[in-house]
């Protein structure tokens, strides 16, 4: 590896692990997240599809060529996976299919990846679950 390139590696790991770190700090407290606000057109965001129950729009801080949360317009106690219940089953399907919906759209169908980072060892920083569609770039395995 050339010495830019080095650099630039262990630039991109600290600020991963930074960001693992500060997502780790987060807890599920139950309250209210940005995503409301997102949800209630309060915030500006970049939506790229949307229905009745579900709301898919672009992540502030990408780490992809295409990377799009997709959530549910009602949270209805899924602060993460952890919260699903038989009830959710429906709009988990539904998040599931406007996933496959968006990476259609954004022109990524024949290769992505969707994440649900899921408590403070996965990595969750906003208690209201969503899916992260990423593509648009090689994926790489095992992730970090
Ligand atoms: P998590 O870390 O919980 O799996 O993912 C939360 C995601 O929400 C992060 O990728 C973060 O960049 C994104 N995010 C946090 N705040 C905002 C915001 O205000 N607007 C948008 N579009 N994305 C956000």
């Amino acid at each position: 590896m050339d010495t830019a390139r080095f650099v630039r590696h262990i630039a991109s790991s600290t600020n991963e692990e930074a960001a693992a770190k500060a997502a780790a700090a987060t807890t599920d407290t139950g309250g209210p997240t940005i995503f409301d606000k997102i949800i209630a057109k309060g915030i500006p965001s970049s939506i790229v599809y949307e229905d009745e129950n579900v709301l898919a729009f672009r992540d502030i801080n990408p780490q992809a060529p295409v990377h799009v949360l997709v959530i549910p317009k009602v949270r209805d106690g899924l602060t993460g996976l952890n919260k699903a219940e038989p009830r959710h089953t429906e709009i988990l399907g539904q998040l599931l299919y406007a996933a496959k919906v968006v990476a259609e759209k954004e022109g990524v169908a024949n290769g992505y990846r969707v994440v649900i980072n899921n408590g403070a060892e996965g990595c969750q920083s906003v208690y209201h679950l969503h899916l992260h569609v990423l593509g648009g770039r090689q994926m790489k395995w095992p992730p970090g």
